[in-house]
C-alpha cells in the first residue's frame, strides 16, 4: 500500500478495516457504543478520496446534533488526505445540510417567493391553537409542538394525523382531532404571508421535493455529490430517510452507521428499523458488526452493559456485546447526595481535584438528562473558579449580545467599502473583534461575572469568526476569506444552531453528547423520576427503554472516570424522598449499602488532631480522621472507597458511596 493507505488502514482492527476497504455501494456497521464506528466512517471516506474513487467535496457526511457534526469534521480535518486542494468534505446535520442545499436551489425550484426560517414556533403554533378556539399554556404549546414534531418527521400529514395517532395510541395533549387541527392550521400559516416560513422539518421537505420534482435540480445535485455517510443512523426519521434517498437517487453509494442501543429519538420519530433492515433493503450491502470496545475502561464497559442488561427484546436482538479494549482504570463511582445544591458542590469538587491531578477541563463533562439540571453546577463551577460551557450550543445564538453582535456584523458587511476592502483573514477578523468592541468584547477585566460570561461569548464568535476567515473560499455559499462571506458563513451556522466550541468543562444534557467523549464524565440527577423522566414513566415500559438507552448513551461517554450521582432532595433541607434510578439496579452493588458506608467517627471536622487519641500527628491521608496509629485497615478501606478516583481494581461492581451530611463535613476538611 502507498504511505496515504496505511496510514489511513493504520489502527484499525480487521473488522474496521473491511468496512473501510468495502467496495462502493452499500455498508452498514452495526456496533456498540465506542466501537470505532465514527473513527471507520471517517478513515472510509479517506479511502474513498485517496483511491481516486470519489473527490473529497463529493462526499457528504451528515449526523443528527451539530456537535456531532462538528466532530466528525474535526476527525476528518485531521486526516490530512482530506486537505489536499480537492476541497473538503461536507459534513453536517441534515437541517444544516438541507439549509444549505436550499439557499443553493430555491430560486429553481420556488421561484421568487420570499423565505425564511420561522425562528418562533411557539408563536406560531400558540396562534394556530388560538385559531382554532384554544388558549393553550407554556406546557401545553410545548406538547402540541413536539407532536407536529413528531408528525412532521414521520411524515404524516394533518388528514392522516388522528387517525395514525389513534393507531399507535399515543397520548396527546388535546383530542387528537383538534391536534390535527392546530397542525393543518399551523401548516396553512406558514406559507399565508408574503414570506414563506420554513420549520426544521420543511427544510428537509422542501428540499427532497425540489430533488424529486426538478430532475435539472436532481442532475446537478447528484453531480455535486456523489457519496454519502450517515452516522448514527439508528437515529433516522422517515423524513430525514426521504431526503438521503432524494440525494442518493439511484445510485447506492451509502455508508451507514449506528447502534440500536442509543437510539435515542423515537419520541420525535427515529426509526431503528432503518439500521436494522439495511441489510434487507440494499442488495450487496456490506454489513460489519464491530464489538471491541475502544473508548473506555473495562469497569466503564461493564457499567454500561449493565445499564443495558434487561432492556427490550427488538433492541437486544442486535445481539451485541461490548468487550472493553483498553487497560483497566478507577471503578465507576455511584454517589447519592443529601440535596441539589451539595451534589453541584460535590460535583464541582471533584472536578477541581480531576484539574489538579492533571486532566484537561475540555477532557471533563457534566451530563444531565434536562437543561434546567446545569444552573446549580454552573453555580458550583463558578464559585471554584473553573470555566465551562454550557450545553450543545443551542442557546448561543439565542444570547441577547450574540444577536447584537450578529446585527452589528450583517451591518457590516452591507457596507460596501468595507465589505470588499479585506484580503486576508488576519484583516478580516480583526475587524469584525474591533467591530465587537462596543458590543462589549473589551470590558471584561475584574467587573463581574455576567461580563466577563458576555465576554466570553463574543469572543467564541469572534474566535469562530476568525476560524471562518481562514477557510478556503466555497463557492457554494460563498464562505471564506472576504467579511461578507464570513459573515454570510455566520448566519448560516446561526440558523443551523451550530455553536463554536470553547474551552472548559462542558456541560450539556446527555442528547447533546451523543458521539463524543470525554476523559471524565459525571453523570448528574441519577434519580428516578429524572431518568427515567417522570412523563416517560407515565408513558409507560417502551418509553422507559428509551430512558435505558438514554442512560445507556451518557455513560458510554466516558474514557477513564465515571461518577453517577443523584440527590436525595432538591433543595437543602427539603423532604429525601427521591430513589436512585432503578436503571441502575443491575450495578447497585447490594453489599454496600448505604449505612455501611458511613466512616466511624468520622463525621466532625479534623480541627483538633485524631478523632480517636487527638494526637496531632498529620494524618497519613489527606482528610483522614485518624492517626496512624489508631486506624484500623477497616477505616483505611472505608476511606479510600470514599476517595477512590485513582483506584485500580477490575471486575468490580462500581463504587457507591453514600454522601451524607456529616461525611461531608469531614471532607470539607480536606
Ligand atoms: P459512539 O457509538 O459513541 O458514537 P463510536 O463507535 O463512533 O462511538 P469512535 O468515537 O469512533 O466510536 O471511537 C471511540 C474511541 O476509540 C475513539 O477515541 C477512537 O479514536 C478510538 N478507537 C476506535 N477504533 C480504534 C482502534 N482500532 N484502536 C484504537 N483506538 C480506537
Ligand atoms: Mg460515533
Amino acid at each position: 500500500p502507498t504511505g496515504g493507505l496505511s496510514n489511513i488502514l493504520d489502527g484499525l482492527d480487521p473488522q474496521q478495516r473491511e468496512a473501510v476497504l468495502a467496495p462502493r455501494g452499500p455498508v452498514c456497521i452495526l456496533a456498540g457504543a465506542g466501537t470505532g464506528k465514527t473513527r471507520t466512517i471517517t478513515r472510509r471516506i479517506a479511502y474513498l478520496v485517496e483511491q481516486g474513487h470519489v473527490r473529497a467535496d463529493q462526499v457528504l457526511a451528515v449526523t443528527f446534533t451539530s456537535r456531532a457534526a462538528g466532530e466528525l469534521r474535526s476527525r476528518l480535518a485531521s486526516l490530512g488526505t482530506l486537505q489536499a486542494g480537492t476541497g473538503t468534505v461536507q459534513a453536517r446535520t441534515f437541517h444544516a445540510a438541507a439549509l444549505r442545499n436550499l439557499r443553493f436551489f430555491w430560486q429553481r425550484a420556488y421561484g421568487d417567493t420570499q423565505w425564511e426560517l420561522l425562528d418562533n414556533k411557539f408563536r406560531a403554533v400558540a396562534q394556530s391553537a388560538r385559531r382554532t378556539g384554544l388558549d393553550a399554556g407554556t406546557d401545553m404549546l410545548r406538547d402540541l409542538i413536539s407532536e407536529i414534531d413528531w408528525a412532521k418527521s414521520s411524515l404524516v400529514p394533518p388528514d392522516a394525523y388522528a387517525e395514525r395517532a389513534r393507531a399507535l395510541e399515543r397520548d396527546t395533549p388535546v383530542r387528537r382531532e383538534q391536534v390535527a387541527e392546530i397542525y393543518r392550521t399551523y401548516e396553512e400559516l406558514k406559507v399565508a404571508g408574503e414570506v414563506r416560513l420554513l420549520d426544521f422539518d420543511d427544510l428537509l421537505g422542501y428540499m427532497a421535493t425540489a430533488l424529486e420534482e426538478v430532475p435539472d435540480i436532481a442532475r446537478e445535485f447528484r453531480d455535486r455529490y456523489r457519496c454519502f455517510v450517515v452516522d448514527e443512523f439508528q437515529d433516522i426519521t422517515p423524513s430525514q430517510e426521504r431526503l438521503l434517498r432524494a440525494w442518493l437517487g439511484p445510485r447506492n453509494d451509502l455508508t451507514v452507521v449506528g447502534d440500536v442501543n442509543q437510539t435515542i429519538y423515537t419520541f420525535a420519530g427515529a426509526e431503528p428499523n432503518y439500521l436494522l433492515r439495511f441489510g434487507a433493503q440494499h442488495d450487496n450491502a456490506v454489513q460489519v458488526k464491530l464489538e471491541s470496545d475502544y473508548r473506555s475502561t473495562p469497569q466503564i464497559v461493564d457499567f454500561a452493559n449493565g445499564v443495558i442488561k434487561g432492556g427490550s427484546k427488538r433492541f437486544q436482538a442486535a445481539g451485541l456485546t461490548l468487550r472493553g479494549m483498553r487497560a483497566p482504570g478507577p471503578l465507576p463511582q455511584l454517589a447519592e447526595y443529601p440535596d441539589e445544591d451539595q451534589e453541584a458542590a460535590g460535583v464541582a469538587a471533584e472536578i477541581a481535584e480531576l484539574i489538579a491531578c492533571g486532566v484537561a477541563a475540555s477532557e471533563i463533562a457534566v451530563l444531565y438528562r434536562v437543561n434546567s439540571q446545569s444552573e446549580r453546577i454552573e453555580a458550583a463551577l463558578d464559585s471554584q473558579g473553573i470555566s465551562y460551557l454550557v450545553k450543545g450550543g443551542e442557546g448561543f445564538f439565542d444570547r441577547p449580545e450574540i444577536k447584537q453582535a450578529m446585527t452589528v456584523f450583517v451591518r457590516l458587511a452591507g457596507n460596501p467599502d468595507v465589505a470588499a476592502a479585506d484580503t486576508t483573514p488576519q484583516e478580516v477578523s480583526a475587524r469584525m473583534r474591533a467591530a465587537l468592541h462596543p458590543v462589549g468584547l473589551t470590558d471584561a477585566e475584574p467587573s463581574g461575572e455576567k461580563a466577563r460570561d458576555k465576554w466570553r461569548a463574543l469572543d467564541a464568535l469572534a474566535g469562530l469568526a476568525e476560524e471562518l476567515a481562514a477557510q478556503p473560499v466555497d463557492p457554494e455559499s460563498g464562505a471564506g476569506r472576504t467579511l461578507s462571506g464570513v459573515v454570510a458563513a455566520l448566519r448560516e451556522r446561526a440558523s443551523a444552531r451550530h455553536a463554536p466550541q470553547t474551552d472548559g468543562v462542558t456541560l450539556a444534557t446527555i442528547h447533546a453528547a451523543k458521539g463524543l467523549e470525554w476523559d471524565a464524565v459525571f453523570l448528574i440527577g441519577a434519580h428516578e423520576g429524572n431518568i427515567p423522566i417522570s412523563h416517560a414513566i407515565k408513558k409507560g415500559p417502551e418509553a422507559v427503554e428509551e430512558e435505558r438507552r438514554l442512560l445507556y448513551v451518557g455513560v458510554t461517554r466516558a474514557r477513564e472516570h465515571l461518577y453517577v450521582s443523584w440527590a436525595k432532595a432538591r433543595n437543602p433541607g427539603g423532604r429525601a424522598t427521591r430513589q436512585p434510578s432503578g436503571l441502575l439496579d443491575e450495578v447497585m452493588p447490594d453489599e454496600l449499602r448505604a449505612e455501611a458506608l458511613i466512616p466511624r467517627g468520622n463525621s466532625g471536622k479534623r480541627t483538633d488532631g485524631c478523632k480517636n487519641c487527638g494526637s496531632d500527628v498529620p494524618p497519613d491521608r489527606k482528610g483522614f480522621s485518624y492517626c496512624s496509629d489508631c486506624a484500623t485497615d477497616a477505616d483505611y478501606e472505608m476511606f479510600d472507597r470514599l476517595r477512590s478516583w485513582r483506584r485500580d481494581v477490575a471486575g468490580e461492581k462500581p463504587v457507591y458511596t453514600v454522601f451524607s451530611n456529616d461525611t461531608l463535613a469531614a471532607i470539607a476538611v480536606a
